[in-house]
C-alpha cells in the first residue's frame, strides 16, 4: 500500500522490552518492534499472550521492568503519562470504563477542559470528533441511553477529540453485533486514511484480514510472527501453535497456493491465473 511504502518514519520504538507484574508474572518477554506513521497495525494472540500489557506500555500506562520503548525517539519513562496522553490515544476493551459524564458533549470535552483548552476550542474539537464518529445530534444525549455500538463511538470521539497522532483501539468489536462491529470497523479505517496511525489489539481474524497493514502475533509474550497480514497468514501451521486459525477463505486460498484475504479477492486471482 502506497500509503505506507511513502512514509516509514517510526513513531513508536520497542526494544528488548520485558515487563514483570508485581507478584511475578513475566507477561513480556523480549519483545521488539516498530510501529510507523500512518500504518494500521493489528496485535493478534490468544487471550494471556500479552497484547494488552504490550500496548499499555506505549501511553504510560505500565513501563518497562527492562528494554525500553521510545515514542518520537523519547523514552516513555521520561516522557510521562501526560505528554504521552496527548500523541497516544487509548480507547479501552469496555467503553463503560471510560465513560463519565451524563452528556456525551462533556463526555467527550473532559479531557480537553482537564487540560484547560479554551471553552470555544473545545466546542470546535468536540463538535469535529462528534462527527468524525457519525454522532453529530447526540451532544445532550445521555452516553448510558444509547446502545453499545453507539458508546464506543462516544469512547473514541472522546479519544480523538485530543487529536492523537495515533489511536490504539483494545477488543474494539467485544461484544458489538456484527453491524455495529462493521460500523466501528469502517470508521477506523476512515481515521487512518485521514492520517490516523492505528494500532488494534484483537483475536478477531476477519478483522485483521480485511482491515490491517501489518500483524504482529503474540505468544506467552514474545512476538511469535509478524509481518503484512498476507505473509502472516501464509504460515498456517505457526498460527495454529498460537491458537489462532485463519478466516476459511484464507485457508482455501494457502491450499491453491495464493493468500488472498477475501472472496473478492480470490475471485480475482483465479480469474487472472485462468
Ligand atoms: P492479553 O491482552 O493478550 O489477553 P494480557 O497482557 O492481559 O494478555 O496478560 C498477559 C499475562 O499477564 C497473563 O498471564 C495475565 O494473567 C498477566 N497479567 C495481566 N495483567 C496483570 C496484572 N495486573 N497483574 C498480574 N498479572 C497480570
Amino acid at each position: 500500500k502506497s500509503r505506507m511504502e511513502s512514509n516509514h518514519e517510526v513513531i513508536i520504538e520497542v526494544r528488548n522490552l520485558s515487563h514483570m507484574y508485581p507478584g511475578g508474572v513475566l507477561a513480556l518477554e523480549d519483545v521488539n518492534l516498530n510501529v510507523h506513521k500512518g500504518e494500521f497495525l493489528a496485535i493478534l494472540g490468544q487471550n494471556g499472550s500479552g497484547k494488552t500489557t504490550l500496548v499499555k506500555h506505549f501511553n504510560g500506562l505500565l513501563y518497562p521492568t527492562s528494554g525500553s520503548v521510545r515514542v518520537n525517539g523519547e523514552e516513555t519513562r521520561k516522557l510521562g503519562i501526560r505528554t504521552l496522553g496527548q500523541h497516544i490515544g487509548y480507547v479501552f476493551q469496555n467503553p463503560d470504563h471510560q465513560i463519565f459524564s451524563d452528556k456525551v458533549y462533556d463526555e467527550v470535552a473532559f479531557g480537553l477542559r482537564l487540560r484547560h483548552t479554551p471553552e470555544s476550542e473545545i466546542k470546535q474539537r468536540v463538535a469535529d470528533a462528534l462527527r468524525a464518529v457519525d454522532l453529530e445530534g447526540y451532544e445532550d444525549a445521555d452516553p448510558f441511553s444509547l446502545t453499545k455500538g453507539e458508546r464506543q463511538r462516544v469512547a473514541v470521539a472522546s479519544v480523538l477529540a485530543g487529536n492523537p497522532e495515533v489511536l490504539i483501539l483494545d477488543e474494539p468489536t467485544t461484544g458489538l453485533d456484527y453491524s455495529q462491529q462493521r460500523s466501528m470497523m469502517e470508521l477506523v479505517k476512515r481515521l487512518n486514511e485521514s492520517g490516523s496511525t492505528i494500532i488494534v489489539v484483537t483475536h478477531s481474524m476477519w478483522l485483521v484480514a480485511e482491515y490491517a497493514d501489518r500483524v504482529v502475533v503474540m505468544k506467552d509474550g514474545r512476538v511469535y510472527l509478524s509481518g503484512t497480514v498476507r505473509e502472516v497468514f501464509s504460515r498456517e501451521e505457526e498460527l495454529r501453535d498460537a491458537a489462532l486459525k485463519p478466516p476459511q477463505i484464507v485457508s482455501m486460498s494457502n491450499l491453491l497456493g495464493y493468500t488472498v484475504r477475501s472472496v473478492e479477492e480470490l475471485v480475482h486471482v483465479t480469474k487472472e491465473n485462468r
